[in-house]
């Protein structure tokens, strides 16, 4: 049996993997796995191949016995919102969140609105493998619509009071489903909004999704050009945020993670964070100025709300600029954290590179090397060896923990390849020890190819 879910749900090419038959089996599957009743929301972002999948999906859904509420298009945070707010026993999100346009996902989100642990995902794909279950014509599941953009932002203004300072802010939605809650939430919060992007086009024209510093430029350049306050970008569903200074800096997701919870835990007693093994030490430097601890997991948004679930947090993120606020919703969500973040910058008075500075600084560098799947736990395995004199973590890949920085080498859940991440408090070390970790990682490949 193939594996179907990665890191992040099933993605794959859309019409060539992910294809309409594919949706409907998962559709079917999920309603058999719920023994053909409940209701499911389903949402979707604005691919070209999304509403295809939605349909499919829901032919699935609704052949299995499930009632359907389609929310149309969403962010993936309002469908984790609109899963609790319409008590839905399920909620199902099609997008490939930042893959290329050519790209698509589904994910499945539990009654709590928390994606689905992997326990659940292996119980889909044991039913798609062996085919779902369909019902009598007369228990066929119905289909209704609703909107979930509106009660998403009440919510939103009922838990956030307006800014005093009306910061001049250039959102950047990368031409995605962010577009129709961002830049509109900002406005009513009292911001000063120019937007980038922010057409919805589901070729994506205007940049690629993934909020990396590479993609954006534009932003950065914008930011300066307007005299704005900060730049805010989405990936392609909404569940993450990076932020640019008012220089036109980009900072990265980790330190944007670290200062957002330096503000959101400010009054927290002992407050605990739950991060992964791939953040920046300034995870922990934020933890022990807030006088509180912090959980490592592994790699994903699942582990860090499994960790929630099981121990208790206040607040979770990842490196790559996703911030999960678990007493709000118990998924990434990067429109909260760039109203967070906005939130800090408005109450503290300071401009964006004042803040950041607050915090150490760190150097990181992060690479990548091809690896076949099949390979994987073999250069694991040799790389282990390799690294035998030194302080490891085995939490999820392989983390290399030197007095002066760490080294991570791990492989990646959604592609074929190995990522290598290194940090070191400056630029001269970080660079050593990234050369040390692509150099070993390369060597196991080749020797095992
Ligand atoms: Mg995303």
């Amino acid at each position: 049996m193939s594996k179907l879910f990665g890191t992040f749900g099933v993605r794959g090419l859309a019409n060539r993997e992910l294809t309409p038959k594919l949706a409907f089996e998962l559709g079917l599957a999920l309603a058999t796995h719920l023994n053909g009743k409940g209701k499911i929301a389903v949402g979707h972002d604005n691919r070209t191949s999304s509403e295809m999948l939605e349909h499919a999906l829901i032919a699935g859904l609704t052949a299995g016995g499930c009632e359907v509420l389609k929310l149309g298009l969403t962010p993936t945070p309002v469908l984790s919102f609109a899963t609790r707010h319409f008590s839905c026993d399920a909620g199902v999100i099609i997008t490939a969140s930042h893959n290329p346009p050519e790209y698509n996902g589904i994910k499945f989100w539990d009654s709590e609105g928390a994606g689905f642990e992997r326990k659940r995902e292996r119980e889909i794909e044991r039913i798609v493998f062996k085919g779902g279950k369909r019902v009598n014509w007369q228990y066929i599941g119905r289909v209704s619509e609703a909107d979930a953009l509106e009660p998403y932002i009440d919510a939103m203004l009922k838990r956030v009071p307006k800014f005093k300072r009306g910061l001049k802010v250039v959102v950047d939605c990368g031409n995605a489903t962010g577009s129709v809650v961002t830049p509109r939430l900002l406005r009513e919060l009292g911001c000063k909004v120019v937007s980038l992007n922010c057409q919805l086009d589901g070729t994506f024209p205007g940049r690629k999704l993934e909020t990396v510093p590479e993609n954006l430029g534009e932003l950065a350049k914008t930011v300066v050009a307007c005299k704005a306050d900060l730049g805010v970008a989405h990936d392609g569903d909404a569940d993450r945020t990076l932020i640019v200074d008012e220089r036109g800096e980009i900072l990265s997701g980790d330190r944007v993670f670290a200062l957002v919870a330096l503000h959101y835990l400010r009054e927290r007693k002992r407050p605990r964070i739950v991060t992964t093994v791939a953040t920046s030490a300034v995870l922990d430097d934020v933890a022990s100025k807030l006088g509180g601890d912090i959980a490592r997991t592994r790699v994903g948004e699942p582990e860090v709300v499994g960790e929630f679930r099981k121990r208790g947090g206040d607040i979770g993120g990842e490196e790559n600029g996703g911030v999960i606020f678990p007493d709000w919703l118990l998924c990434r969500e990067g429109i909260m954290a760039a109203v967070k973040f906005i939130e800090l910058l408005d109450r503290t008075g300071m401009k964006v590179s004042e803040l950041n500075s607050t915090l150490p600084r760190y150097s990181q560098i992060k690479q990548r090397a091809k690896c076949p799947e099949e390979l994987k736990p073999k250069v694991l395995k040799a790389l282990a060896k390799r690294f035998v004199k030194y302080k490891l973590d085995r939490t999820d890949g392989l983390r290399v923990i030197f007095d002066d920085g760490w080294l991570l080498l791990r492989p990646s859940g959604t592609e074929p390849i190995f990522r290598c991440f290194a940090e070191a408090r400056d630029e001269e070390r970080v660079e050593k020890l990234a050369k040390l970790g692509m150099r070993e990682l390369k060597e196991c490949i080749r020797k095992l190819s």
